[in-house]
């Protein structure tokens, strides 16, 4: 659906908000959420302690964001990408939210206990 090009350039967009998210003292997540056509939404990152609220991950505040500028909480047919892995709140809130798919980079490891 996307070219490799667009989706690289997604990842540099939640890397950008990632970096916000450290220079607000908060820890180093980011998304973007865009339409089937590549349109971008929107863009967050997290605020937990910048914000002392527990629940501002990055895909809340995107999922949030998104809500209010389409004026619904339905986003079927919106894609999400994300720098890491979503945590089980934000996976729920994704699915309440109807999103289409997810996009994660593929650099992860598994660090394996020996
Ligand atoms: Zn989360």
């Amino acid at each position: 659906m996307f070219t490799q090009s667009f989706k690289e350039e997604m990842m540099r967009l939640c890397m950008e908000e990632a970096g916000k998210a450290i220079e607000g003292g908060n820890r180093p997540f980011g998304a973007v959420l865009v339409s089937e056509i590549g349109e971008v939404i929107a863009r967050a990152h997290n605020t937990v302690n910048s914000s002392c609220d527990i629940t501002a991950h990055a895909e809340i505040n995107l999922l949030k964001d998104a809500c209010n500028k389409l004026g619904r909480i339905d986003l079927s047919g919106y894609v999400v990408f994300c720098n890491a892995e979503s945590c089980s709140m934000c996976m729920t809130a994704k699915i309440k939210a109807k999103i289409n798919s997810v996009y994660y980079p593929l650099f992860f490891t598994k660090r394996c206990r020996k």
